[in-house]
């Protein structure tokens, strides 16, 4: 279900990180996510019970400026002599 924020408190709103990006409903992974999404560092939100959780601790986890170091795995895809 898509947030049900009224389009004018997103305008109020803002992330609490230093640049106080403004707030996009969804995440990057799901626009419809019950989440709001900073369009300047990237955190994403819970919005629980119709109430955006707008607290840097509370940013859902890998989200935000430290998420755009993608866990690249040190494993190459071998291939595995069979036969
Ligand atoms: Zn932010």
């Amino acid at each position: 279900m898509v947030v049900g924020l009224d389009p004018q408190l997103l305008e109020i709103l803002a992330c609490p990180c230093p640049q106080h990006g403004k707030l996009s409903s969804g995440t990057a992974a799901d626009p419809e996510a019950d989440a709001l999404t900073c369009t300047a560092c990237g955190r994403s939100f819970p919005v629980v019970d119709g109430i955006p959780v707008l607290l840097l601790t509370e940013a859902l986890a890998g989200t935000g400026p430290e998420a755009r170091q993608v866990d690249s795995e040190p494993g190459r895809s071998r291939e595995l002599g069979s036969g």
